[in-house]
């Protein structure tokens, strides 16, 4: 017997929206193991699909295919082929891309990012965790990796009871391996290092601000110095705060690998913006990047007022004509939500904003269309009038 999940009409309405997902309160009989693929039926019976089943999270199933299309190891394969052959299509300037973005590439819950010679694996679900095996097979047979390693130690994991772990899948992994991203060459630690090592997603907007980035530069929420070291080079001067010192460590450490000065310093943002304006200090191009600050729901009024915050400090720090590269990673902060912290931060702080450009994550991590989880990274570049 195929394990099979029958769900609710509004699990079947979600489905034809589109949306990949169904929570638990749209299923309806199980008869299905944990991680299981599944056969998913709508009330009559009739075959919605094959999907992910996972027993303990709240997204209870992920849809991989529609209709009779039979989900098997060879479907994964070739959406794996697919993502692949996507991103080398793209003319990336850079040895470290994402090839495998989840939902985006149909490939629910998986992520596999590249670092030359190395590939980063992810499985944040208990059906995708299961596929791994299949994974590192097309990924060994495509790619023929040095090493394959599981960064299975997202706390998204735990949400299905899965345990958090990083190890060796194949070949081998060294400590650290380089990587370098639009001439700018970096150290980056696969098994420690925030996300799978380096914020990739980030690549094409490092681009785009070294476009604008001159005279006295700041990046603030640096981690390894994306930003930068990007700027440094047509800066007057370059400062980068990061609240981890192994981050600071790193920027120094990447700055002296390329041969550029930036002055990394170990600081929390929201103080060191403060303190910049008590001493009068002005720049002409300051970058945003802090992390999400609404991980939940829950968390998103908090997240505005720490939004404005910061965007309004920078705004009085910049010079008239200077430029402001500011983020959100946050999914809850919509694009729209985004917008209008800015105005007002703006407004508060007594200036004009012109949107030079408006952007997002890089293309090697897509956005899949009625999939709103899928668009999370929310960049704008803004240009201080007077
Ligand atoms: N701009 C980076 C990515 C930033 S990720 C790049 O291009 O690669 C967010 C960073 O913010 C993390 O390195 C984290 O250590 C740092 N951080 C978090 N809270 C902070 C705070 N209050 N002040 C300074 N840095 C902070």
């Amino acid at each position: 017997m195929v394990p099979t999940v029958i769900i609710s009409a509004r699990g079947e309405q979600r489905l034809r929206g589109g949306h990949p997902w169904i929570y638990r309160a749209d299923i309806g009989d199980v008869s299905a193991q944990a991680g299981d693929l599944v056969s998913v039926r709508n009330v009559k019976g009739r075959m919605l699909g094959s999907a992910l089943y996972s027993d303990r999270s709240q997204i209870a199933i992920r849809m991989l295919t529609s209709g009779e299309k039979p989900a098997d190891d060879s479907l994964i394969a070739s959406r794996i082929e697919a993502a692949i052959g996507f991103r080398e299509s793209l003319g990336i300037d850079a040895t470290a891309y994402r090839l495998v973005h989840g939902e985006a590439d149909l490939l629910p819950s998986l992520v596999v990012d590249r670092y030359g010679d190395y590939l980063v694996v992810q499985a944040l679900s208990q059906g995708m965790d299961r596929l791994v095996p299949v994974v590192v097979r097309t990924l060994t047979e495509r790619l023929n990796p040095k090493g394959i390693l599981a960064r299975n130690d997202p706390r998204a994991r735990t949400l299905d009871g899965l345990p958090q772990t990083v190890e060796v899948l194949s070949g081998e992994v060294p400590e650290t391996v380089t990587a370098t991203e639009c001439g700018i060459e970096y150290e980056v630690d696969l098994r420690h290092g925030q996300k799978t090592g380096l914020f990739l997603d980030q690549r094409e907007n490092r681009e785009a601000a070294a476009r604008y980035g001159r005279g006295r530069v700041l990046d603030c929420f640096s981690y390894n110095g994306g930003f930068a070291l990007k700027l440094a080079s047509a800066a007057q001067e370059t400062i980068a705060f990061d609240i981890s010192e192994e981050a600071v460590a790193r920027v120094r450490a990447n700055a002296e690998r390329n041969g550029l000065r930036v002055d990394a310093r170990v600081g929390n943002v929201f103080d060191e913006l403060r303190g910049l304006d008590r001493l009068k200090e002005r720049f002409d191009t300051i970058v945003l990047d802090p992390p999400a600050f609404a991980k939940t729901k829950s968390a998103v009024e908090k997240a505005i007022t720490g939004y404005k915050e910061i965007n309004l400090r920078a705004l009085k720090l910049l010079n008239p004509g200077g430029i402001l590269v500011t983020c959100s990673c946050s999914y809850n902060i919509s694009e729209g939500t985004f917008a209008q912290i800015l105005h007002e931060a703006a407004l508060d702080a007594s200036t004009h904003v012109t949107v030079v450009e408006k952007r997002m994550q890089g293309r090697d991590h897509p956005v899949l269309l009625g999939v709103p989880e899928t668009y999370y990274l929310k960049c704008f570049i803004l240009r201080k009038l007077g």
